[in-house]
This record gives structure tokens, C-alpha cells and sequence, in this order.
């Protein structure tokens, strides 16, 4: 039974002004902080960053990656090892020269990313091929000096970011190691219910310092996709420039092959803007920091009913469900209700009267609004239940926005709609540049798995097998 048809309309209408608005209410962060494009985690955003956090470092823990945390701060000197990173990062950094009022001897780099903190020391820890494969991962903050608009999880000048680094004897291990990436950001692209494109980007648009970059794309409802990952090969590039090798077998010293992976709390605004509605965020069950609120429908003196939730909620905890219980005796039902939307808890149990004398509860999703009475006695199997079918169902109506939003263009004049448009490019650079300029738009890249295609070039109209994906982006 369907009791309320779910809205989400505002989003489509002003999406700044749905997201600000609906983020504030769901109590995640507050953005009061006196620095531009730095906010203050609360303790139900915290919570919802550190399950998914949990998450990938049980991932990063199967495939063998061992966890560290590297220094904030990087001498200058470090920095400047590898040319195209320092050009792609280079007015992004804040620099520390100071210590009071004395200028340091050597200035120092608030971390935009770890490849410059880490390197030199790989060349340390690396001397055989006995050391390798080496994989490590940390999540740090990083900080990136952010010139266009900030917005909150999206855009922002401290970040809380996860970055993974590896180290390889062959570039055949490194391709490898790439392949295992995607298939990690897969899993946490099923428990965040956010479907992504991935994308190998064009050279002009990779990771700087990389021989190759693949763009992991969600698509938010502005038709406008959002980069939520990026996996990196970087070959010898890094281990040349900072001379970080190993003996083989044959005695002989040879560059390592590296590669990286990296993601952001970009993963829950995606997840936000996917899923939100115009009350508020609607978290997927798996990594909900409330999965169930209970709440007590009870009116007058008798506490029989609160009592029985509490018992209840007992059950629950022992169950390892995340579940809490709003017992406020000075809020009314409907307010309740309310809130528990707008902080986007998955699951609602409403337990009055009826359901106290039936020994039975009503269970609420928060993505749909459908009830369903079930005995108490059943009540774990049942939101178990509702958890996996509220993932799959949500992953899959995300996917099919997704699919509903990719369409064909063999023609620039048909390109007007904020739409992912798949167009042919014979994959040159003066080509590209003349799409991306003529359309405002980016070319993302091609499908990292490859696909069949046969067109002509947008621009140039040569034959070309290679079909290229053209959005705006966040
Ligand atoms: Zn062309």
C-alpha cells in the first residue's frame, strides 16, 4: 500500500536551492564555519562519512592494501620532482611559510593529494621485488584552494578524501591493479545506490602526472555529471621522477609501475542529489547511520506503549540493526514523522495502539512511502528484508535516470539539452577542442570496458569507431 506519493520535483526546478536547503535540515554539516569552502562535520554527517569509510576499508583490507597515514605537510622540494603534477595542482596549493613571525627555511605545502608526501619515501621502503607488490591507502583531508563556487560535499577546499597507492613490478600488475579498483568502486557504487559511468579520459583532461585516467561519473539530476572517483595508471611516470626502483631477479634495477585510486565525500553529495526528495535525502539502508527510527504514536500518561518500543528497540541493537527511538513526550507524531525524513532515515516503525494490542508493527519507507504490517515477531527478518529490497530498487531507479539520459548526437545542433550525449570523435585533440568549445561542454572520455560504434567524427566528419561521452559537470 502506497499511504504517500513521494515528491521530488524542487530538485528538478532549483537544484542550489533543493540541496542547500535540504542538507541543513537533514543536520549533516554546518556551514557557518568563518572559511570559505570549509564546513563542520555534525555527528549524523560524521557518522554517515565514517560508515562509508568502514566500508571501503574493508574492501581495501581483502584486496590486500595496508592502511597508513602520511604527514600534512610537504617540503616544497618534494613537490616540485614531477612537472605535469606541479602544473596541474600548482595554484590549487596553499602554502605555509611561516612559523610566527619568521619565514621558514624551507616553505611548506598543505597536501592537495599524497603522491609528493609519499614518494620519496616509497624509494626507502622499495629495494627488491620481494617489496612488491606494495599497496597502502589512507583518509586524510586534503586541501585544494577551489576558485569557482563552493558547494557542500561537492566542491570544497578541505575535503575528506580516501586515496589508495600502489607499486608494481610490471605494467601488466598495474593494468591489473586498475581492473581491481573498478571492481571495488563497484561494490561501493551498489551500497551508496549511485550507478556511474567510467570513463578513460581524454589526454587533456587526465589526472596530471598519469599516463592514463579513468573518471568514475555519476549523474546528478542537473543532467550534469559529477566525478565521484578516479583511478589512475601512472607507469614509471612518478617512479621515474622520484627514482623509486628494484632488483630484480636478474640483479638488474628497474622503475616500479604505479597506480592510484582515489574518492571524496563527493560520494555522498552524489547520493544526496541521486536520491533526495523534497524533504530531504533518502540514505540507503547499508550505510545509514540510523537505519530504523522507532516512534511511539501514544497519547495521554500511559507509557505502556514506549515501554513496548523500547523492548523493541533492545531486539533490534542485538540484531545489529542501527536503530534509535524518538520518545519526545512534547512532539506530535506528525512532527516526528517529519523529521525523520529530513534526515533521510530509511526505515520507520510506527507503533500505536493497534499495533501494541494486534502485537504487531507498521513498517515506512522512507523511499517510497509504502506501509507494511508485519507481527512483531518477525520484525528483524522483515526490515532485512526491506533493506535489500530498498537497495536494489533504488540503485535501479538511479540506473534507469542514468540510461534515460544518455542519448545519441550526430550532429553539434542537436546538442542543446542537459543531457550525456554520446557522439562520434576521431579522437584528436583539435577535433576535441572544437566540440567542447562550440558546445560548452566536456568530452568525459570513452568507456573504459570499450563498446561497438560506427559513425563519423562530430567535427571533422572522418569515419570513426570511437564514441566519446559529452556533459557538463559539476
Ligand atoms: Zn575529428
Amino acid at each position: 500500500m502506497v499511504d504517500s506519493k513521494i515528491e521530488a520535483e524542487k530538485k528538478f526546478e532549483d537544484f542550489s536551492e533543493w540541496y542547500n536547503d535540504i542538507l541543513e535540515r537533514a543536520d549533516l554539516i554546518d556551514k557557518r564555519y568563518p572559511v570559505k569552502g570549509m564546513n563542520i562535520w555534525k555527528p549524523y554527517g560524521w557518522k554517515l562519512m565514517s560508515l562509508i569509510d568502514k566500508e571501503t576499508r574493508r574492501l581495501m583490507n581483502d584486496t590486500d592494501h595496508q592502511e597508513v597515514k602520511f604527514p600534512l605537510l610537504i617540503p616544497e622540494e618534494e613537490f616540485q620532482k614531477e612537472a605535469d603534477h606541479i602544473k596541474g595542482f600548482g595554484e590549487e596549493v596553499y602554502w605555509v611559510t611561516h612559523a610566527g613571525k619568521r619565514r621558514l627555511d624551507i616553505p611548506l605545502l598543505l597536501r592537495p593529494t599524497s603522491e609528493t608526501a609519499m614518494y620519496p619515501v616509497f624509494d626507502l621502503w622499495i629495494r627488491s621485488h620481494a617489496d612488491l607488490p606494495l599497496k597502502i591507502f589512507q583518509m586524510v583531508n586534503v586541501f585544494r584552494y577551489e576558485t569557482k563556487q563552493t558547494r557542500a560535499f561537492m566542491r570544497m577546499r578541505e575535503i575528506h578524501f580516501f586515496e589508495a597507492h600502489t607499486c608494481h613490478a610490471t605494467e601488466g600488475e598495474a593494468e591489473r591493479q586498475i581492473y581491481q579498483d573498478l571492481e571495488i568502486m563497484d561494490e561501493i557504487a551498489r551500497m551508496l545506490c549511485i550507478p556511474y559511468l567510467k570513463l578513460k579520459r581524454t589526454d587533456w583532461d587526465k589526472f596530471p602526472g598519469a599516463d592514463y585516467t579513468v573518471g568514475g561519473d555519476a549523474l546528478l539530476p542537473t543532467g550534469r555529471l559529477l566525478q565521484i572517483a578516479g583511478i589512475h595508471q601512472y607507469l614509471t611516470n612518478f617512479s621515474e621522477a622520484y627514482d623509486i626502483t628494484y632488483e630484480d631477479l636478474d640483479g638488474e634495477h628497474k622503475n616500479v609501475h604505479q597506480t592510484t585510486y582515489g574518492m571524496s565525500e563527493r560520494l555522498i553529495g552524489a547520493l544526496i542529489a541521486i536520491h533526495g526528495d523534497d524533504v530531504g535525502p533518502v540514505i540507503p539502508p547499508y550505510i545509514a547511520p540510523i537505519q530504523v527510527r522507532i516512534i511511539p504514536i501514544q497519547y495521554g500518561e500511559d507509557r505502556k506503549i514506549v515501554d513496548h518500543c523500547k523492548t523493541l528497540l533492545d531486539k533490534l541493537i542485538k540484531a545489529d540493526i542501527r536503530a534509535d527511538i524518538d520518545d519526545r513526550e512534547d512532539v506530535r507524531p506528525g512532527s516526528k514523522f517529519y523529521e525523520s525524513e529530513e534526515k533521510g532515515i530509511p526505515v520507520r516503525l510506527d507503533i500505536g495502539s493497534n499495533e501494541l494490542e494486534d502485537d504487531i508493527i507498521t513498517i515506512v519507507r522512507r523511499d517510497t512511502g509504502e506501509k507494511k504490517t508485519v507481527s512483531t515477531k518477525d520484525a528483524i527478518k522483515e526490515l532485512k528484508l526491506i533493506f535489500e529490497t530498498m537497495q536494489s530498487e533504488m540503485y535501479e531507479r538511479a540506473e534507469e535516470f542514468l540510461k534515460n539520459n544518455i542519448v545519441d548526437a550526430s550532429d553539434i545542433s542537436e546538442i542543446s539539452e542537459e543531457k550525456v550525449y554520446r557522439i562520434g570523435w576521431c579522437g584528436t585533440f583539435e577535433c576535441g577542442e572544437g566540440i567542447e568549445e562550440s558546445t560548452d561542454r566536456s568530452i568525459l572520455g570513452t568507456l573504459y570496458d570499450g563498446e561497438e560504434y560506427s559513425s563519423k567524427c562530430l567535427w571533422c566528419e572522418e569515419e570513426t569507431d570511437t564514441v566519446a561521452y559529452l556533459c557538463k559537470t559539476h
